[in-house]
């Protein structure tokens, strides 16, 4: 399988390649050209598989230069020892609404399913590429990213992370998990301002031509960890198919049986993974797209009009705050099968803020799409009437996806996709609760701990006697200094 280009770039590359590049060089996003197909033979036995085992079958038909044993092998060691409790943990909230537990690995948030892999992926692409220079990543993170490329990516040969995050924009945990890290190839930065601030100066480094032939003389090479690299969405189709057959098997249904999931969503990679999930052949139902007050998506999903030109609300699901969704792109492509008219939309985005997708496109979108968003009171009265009433405690981001799943229920089972602990926002989730909020979120994590019985994340408790290894404060405009340095 070959990958293109969906803005039209007619050049094919391989997986490796792809990932390699991250971005294609008409501005575009990778996709495979043909999506796999599985038969109900293959899924009934794929229903027996543990994880890691499912992800070795699943892995390789989307990257098949890479030796199937090396995908097995790098499966079984991040999925049998990174996550708690075994990975694609499935809880039952209620009857036929499950909660798809994500947040088991290292840094307690759903990207350590793709981030724990894909360094392993990068490393063996460059190899099998022959690529000898320094690959030095850049991130600009509201929180989850950063940490979770961090804890992937550190002490890795040939490969360096330099993570920038808004300095009054993460949660104190968040913060600390970054500021502790450990591994002789990384470094963190606060940036003065916001998260754009920060967003905004990394890709300006990515476009500075200057900049870039400065550095392939010391022969290191940008690359970026963003969940527009093919290498991030990949790992992600693995848990549709996990969570739907330990579903099934609960409730004793049969295997052509549908489920539908709800997605908490910002930037469109999670839920599209969904979308690969269900065209190869998975029975679902339907993919709901969950929003904050930031809901562009739910205004595109409703209309076929993106409009980007809004105000940005910060909000206390902060990984779901966004005003373009860069992996939306990939959706439209695979829709319209049309790149110069992906190509279209895209340049009316950039240079207008909105385009508009017609009638013929949204009903196509609608046939697997369904969309819901959550405002911040509601977001909050969800995680206190989860609580109260199932004793399931969500964090923020779940909580929005499971009022969306609330609304959105049908006769077939629904599954939410739990993002994040709720341990990460401990201060919001204590005050949804309806309790006293103290200052420091050790403070507040104890106290979680003690009114539900439910032990925190060790990784996160144990912050509290880490070494803090980074204090360095930068502005926006520093950014490209302290990404060549
Ligand atoms: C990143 C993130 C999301 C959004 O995922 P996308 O793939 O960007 O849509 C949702 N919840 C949490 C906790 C996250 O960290």
């Amino acid at each position: 399988m070959r990958y293109i280009s969906t803005r039209g770039n007619t050049e094919t590359v391989s997986a490796a390649e792809a990932i390699v590049r991250g971005l294609s060089g008409d501005g575009g996003l990778y996709v495979p050209e043909t999506i796999p197909q599985v038969s109900e033979e293959t899924l009934q036995k794929w229903s027996g598989l543990s994880y890691a085992e499912l992800a070795g079958e699943i892995l390789p038909l989307y990257l098949p230069e890479y030796d199937p044993a090396f995908l097995k092998k790098a499966a079984k060691e991040v999925y049998e020892t990174a996550f708690e409790g075994g990975a694609g943990y499935t809880a039952r909230v209620r009857d036929g609404v499950y909660s798809l537990e994500l947040w088991h690995g290292p840094t307690c948030a759903f990207k350590d399913y793709a981030l724990q892999l894909m360094p392993r992926l990068l490393a063996e692409a460059k190899r099998m590429l022959g690529h000898a220079e320094t690959t030095r990543i850049l991130v600009a993170t509201s929180g989850d990213t950063g940490k979770a490329a961090l804890d992937g990516y550190k002490d890795l040969p040939g490969i360096e992370i330099c993570v920038f995050y808004p300095q009054d924009g993460t949660s104190q945990i968040q913060r600390l998990q970054m500021a502790t890290q450990e591994g002789a190839n990384v470094r963190v930065c606060a940036v003065e301002g916001n998260f754009d601030d920060a967003q905004t100066g990394v890709k300006k480094v990515f476009s500075d031509e200057a900049l870039r032939a400065k550095m392939e003389e010391k022969n290191i090479r940008f690359s970026s960890a963003n969940s527009i690299n093919w290498g991030r969405l990949v790992p992600q189709i693995v848990y549709y198919f996990y969570a739907a057959f330990r579903v099934k098997e609960d409730m004793h249904l049969p295997a052509d049986a549908k489920v539908d999931f709800c997605v908490p969503t910002g930037n469109f990679g999670d839920i599209l993974a969904g979308y690969y999930a269900k065209k190869m052949g998975l029975p679902v139902g339907k993919l709901v797209c969950a929003s904050n007050q930031n809901n562009v998506l739910t205004q595109f999903l409703t209309t076929g009009e993106y409009d980007a030109r809004r105000t940005f609300y910060k909000t206390a699901s902060p990984s779901m705050d966004i005003l373009i969704s860069s992996n939306l792109e990939r959706l439209l492509f695979h829709v319209s099968g049309s790149a110069a008219q992906t190509k279209e939309w895209m340049k009316e985005l950039s240079e207008n803020g909105i385009y508009t997708v017609g009638e013929e496109i949204l009903s196509r979108i609608r046939e697997d799409f369904d969309c819901g968003w959550t405002d911040e009171e509601t977001c909050r009265a969800t995680i206190l009437s989860c609580y109260s009433k199932e004793r399931y405690l969500c964090d923020t981001h779940t909580a929005v996806a499971m009022k969306v799943a609330e609304e959105k229920k049908t006769a077939l089972p629904m599954i939410v996709l739990s993002t994040a602990s709720p341990y990460k926002f401990p201060r919001v989730v204590l005050e949804a609760l309806g309790r006293t909020v103290p200052e420091s979120d050790f403070d507040a994590i104890a106290d979680l701990e003690e009114l539900t019985k439910m032990p925190a994340p060790k990784s996160l408790t144990q912050l509290k006697r880490k070494e803090v290894r980074f204090t360095q404060v930068i502005t926006a405009d520093g950014i490209a200094e302290a990404a060549c340095g």
